[in-house]
């Protein structure tokens, strides 16, 4: 699954002179392109301070970000990334399409104006944000995305929160199956089935809220604290340890800059079998989002 030899560059060191002490693995994906298999989240980060905190996190080193027309706060990702001085082919940037913009020209003129916003010329992922169910659009919302995909203008299309009858559903009406499905994903929340069709399929499942939001006591549990010490690491550093070694893509989130340089030191350490089967032990559906089949 990761993509031999390749690694994402590292950035020089910080403004505080703190070198990033690691480079990020990359994921092969199904259309032959390939993702950091670490990224930046940018969820509720307030659009007047996005620049800011997408500018420590490139300084950090970091260098694949993930946002969505949504969070309204592309402007800010745009800016942070223009300057940064960070040539374009050594980031990866992502966005969604939001729901009500599903449907065929809806989806293309969305796309636009979402990569206006960035200021970029082109995408590295698209994703559809959520499968919308009740509105029945996603089918032919894929159907554009694909277009968009072949017009070069975004390498790569995926999608996000969907469940494994919908990823079917894709499947079985045009034979292009989403490059990534970006899910609910953390200890307490693990979603075997769609795991398992996604795997199956070649879709490389991408992990929000990795931390749980820091809705849940996680990094409390002896699961997680008794790695924590013997590898004296810390219990965020452990969840996101264990998300990579499930070979998940994970997009963790923090507006502080100490917090987004914990998250990527995660490359010189490994959990035990042991350790891993623990913390997949923690399992007991607790979905911190809302059910892909009632949003829309
Ligand atoms: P997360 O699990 O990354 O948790 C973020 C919170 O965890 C932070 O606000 C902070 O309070 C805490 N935290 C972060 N690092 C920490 C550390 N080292 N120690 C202690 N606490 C720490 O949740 P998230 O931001 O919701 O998810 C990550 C990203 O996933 C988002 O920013 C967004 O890009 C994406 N996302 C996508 C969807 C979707 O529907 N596709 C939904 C939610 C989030």
């Amino acid at each position: 699954m990761i993509a031999d030899g390749e690694r994402s560059p590292c950035g020089d060191p910080g403004r505080d002179g703190m070198a990033d002490m690691t480079s990020v693995p990359r994921i092969q994906l199904n259309d032959g392109h390939s993702i950091p298999q670490l990224g930046f989240g940018v969820f509720q980060v307030d659009p007047a301070e996005t620049e800011r905190v997408v500018g420590d996190a490139l300084e950090t080193g970091y260098r694949h970000i993930d946002t969505a027309r949504i969070y309204g706060n592309e402007e800010g990702v745009g800016r942070a990334i223009a300057t940064s001085g960070i040539p374009r082919e050594e980031l990866f940037v992502t966005t969604k399409l939001w729901n009500d913009d599903q449907g065929t020209q809806s989806a293309a003129d969305a796309f636009e104006r979402s990569l206006d916003r960035l200021g970029l010329e082109y995408l590295d992922l698209y994703l559809i944000h959520w499968p919308a169910p009740a509105r029945d659009r996603y089918l032919e919302t894929w159907e554009t995305f694909i277009r968009l995909r072949e017009s070069g203008r975004v390498r790569s299309i995926g999608v996000s929160n969907f469940l494994a009858p919908h990823l079917e559903r894709l499947i079985r009406e045009t034979d292009v199956p989403p490059a990534v499905d970006q899910i609910e994903l953390h200890p307490y929340h693990q979603q075997p089935a769609t795991a398992e069709y996604a795997e199956a399929n070649e879709i490389r499942i991408e992990a929000w809220g990795p931390l749980g939001q820091g809705k849940y006591p996680l990094f409390e549990l002896p699961e997680v604290t008794a790695p924590a010490d013997a590898h004296d690491k810390t219990p965020a550093q452990v969840v996101l340890r264990w998300h990579l070694q499930r070979g998940h893509i994970v997009i963790p989130k923090s507006n502080r800059r100490e917090r987004m340089a914990e998250n990527l030191a995660v490359f010189d350490f490994e959990l035990t079998d042991d350790e891993m089967a623990a913390i997949t032990g923690l399992e007991r559906e607790g979905r911190v989002g809302s059910h892909p089949d009632e949003f829309n």
